[in-house]
C-alpha cells in the first residue's frame, strides 16, 4: 500500500479546492477548480470529476491506489446517504445525490460531510487540535458555525444538525435579529456581523465619544477588524464592544463546555485573526459561566490551519471510515 493516496474536496461557493495526499495528510498535490453553480449547480459535481480525472492522469497515479475520497460541502448533509440540501450558495436547493455521482464515476468509498464539521475535523486531527479526542471548534466569521469531535468522531445528531453552535440563544432579550428568524442568537452578536450590530447598538447609549463612535456615527462602513483593532490600541468606544462581544461568546462557549467537556476550543474563521487579543478576553469571558469542576480542564487555542483545514479534514474523514 505504499502508494496509497486518498483524494480531498472542500467545496466552496466560488472555488472547490482539491488535494491528493497521502493517508498522514501530507499534501502531494493541491489545486482548485471554480465552482459554476449556474443551471441549478448542476455543473458543480461532474467539474469536480472530470477535475480529478485530469489530476490522476497528470501525475501518473492509479486509481486501484486511491483509499477513498471525502469532501465537505456547504449546506445539510445527510452522512449516510451522502446527500445535501439547501446549498443555497450553490444554488443546491434540491438534494443532490453526490455519493452516488462520485461511486458511479470512480467505484471508490466516498464520504460526504458539512464544511464546518470538516473543518473542525481537519482542526482536530493535524491543527490546533494536536489530535485530541475532544475538540470544539467555533467559527467566527460573517456568521458562526462549528464542528464537535467527540471521542475522536464528529457528532452529527439525530437529524444531522448537531455543531449548531451559531443559533445558541445568547441573549433572549437582545433586539438584535439573526438570519435565522430569532433573536439573540451567537451568530447575531458574536460574529464579524454581530461585532458591527453590537457597536451600532452601543452608540445609542455610550459615554465614550471615540474616533471610532464618531466614524461609525458618521456612517462610514468600518469591519470587525477596524474595532478590534481600535480596541486594541486603547479606543474605550471599541473597547467596551469588544467587551460585550467577548461576553456573549465566552457565555456561548461555556455552554459548549458545560455540556461538552472538550479539552480544546479551537476558535477560527476571519474574525479570530484578532489573535491573542481575542484569545485571552474570551477566555476570561467563558471562566465567569462556566461550572467551576469544568475549570483548568480545557484549552482556548485559535486555529492553525487557515485554508487547508477543510481538505485535511476531508482527508481524515476517509482514515476515520477505513
Ligand atoms: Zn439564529
Amino acid at each position: 500500500m505504499e502508494n496509497a493516496f486518498i483524494i480531498a474536496i472542500d467545496l466552496g461557493g466560488t472555488s472547490a479546492k482539491l488535494a491528493i495526499l497521502q493517508p498522514s495528510g501530507d499534501i502531494v498535490s493541491q489545486w482548485s477548480v471554480p465552482t459554476d453553480i449556474s443551471d441549478e449547480g448542476s455543473h458543480i459535481v461532474p467539474n469536480l470529476i472530470a477535475a480529478i480525472r485530469q489530476q490522476v492522469a497528470d501525475l501518473h497515479l492509479n486509481m486501484a491506489d486511491c483509499l477513498g475520497i471525502g469532501m465537505g460541502t456547504p449546506g445539510t448533509v445527510n452522512v449516510q446517504d451522502r446527500t445535501v440540501i439547501g446549498a443555497y450558495n450553490l444554488n443546491w436547493a434540491k438534494r443532490q445525490n453526490i455519493g452516488e455521482a462520485f461511486e458511479a464515476a470512480f467505484g471508490l468509498p466516498f464520504y460526504l460531510d458539512n464544511d464546518a464539521n470538516v473543518a473542525a475535523l481537519g482542526e482536530q486531527w493535524l491543527g490546533a487540535g494536536d489530535g485530541a479526542s475532544d475538540v470544539v471548534m467555533v467559527t467566527l466569521g460573517t456568521g458562526v458555525g462549528g464542528g464537535i469531535v467527540s471521542a475522536g468522531e464528529l457528532l452529527h445528531g439525530g437529524s444531522g444538525a448537531a455543531g449548531e453552535i451559531g443559533h445558541l440563544t445568547i441573549d433572549p432579550h437582545s433586539s438584535i435579529q439573526c438570519t435565522c428568524g430569532k433573536v439573540g442568537c451567537l451568530e447575531a452578536l458574536a460574529s464579524a456581523t454581530g461585532i458591527m450590530n453590537l457597536a451600532r447598538l452601543h452608540l445609542t447609549h455610550t459615554q465614550h465619544q471615540t474616533e471610532v463612535s464618531q466614524r461609525l456615527a458618521a456612517g462610514e462602513a468600518l469591519t470587525a477588524k477596524d474595532i478590534f483593532t481600535a480596541a486594541e490600541a486603547g479606543d474605550a468606544f471599541s473597547q467596551e464592544v469588544v467587551k460585550q462581544f467577548c461576553n456573549y461568546l465566552g457565555l456561548g462557549i461555556s455552554h459548549i463546555i458545560n455540556m461538552l467537556n472538550p479539552s480544546i476550543i479551537v476558535l477560527g474563521g476571519g474574525v479570530s485573526q484578532a489573535g491573542e487579543f481575542l484569545r485571552a478576553n474570551v477566555a476570561k469571558q467563558t471562566e465567569k459561566y462556566l461550572f467551576p469542576a469544568l475549570l483548568n480542564t480545557y484549552e482556548i487555542v485559535l486555529a492553525t490551519l487557515g485554508n487547508d483545514a477543510g481538505i485535511l479534514g476531508a482527508c481524515q474523514l476517509v482514515n476515520l471510515a477505513r
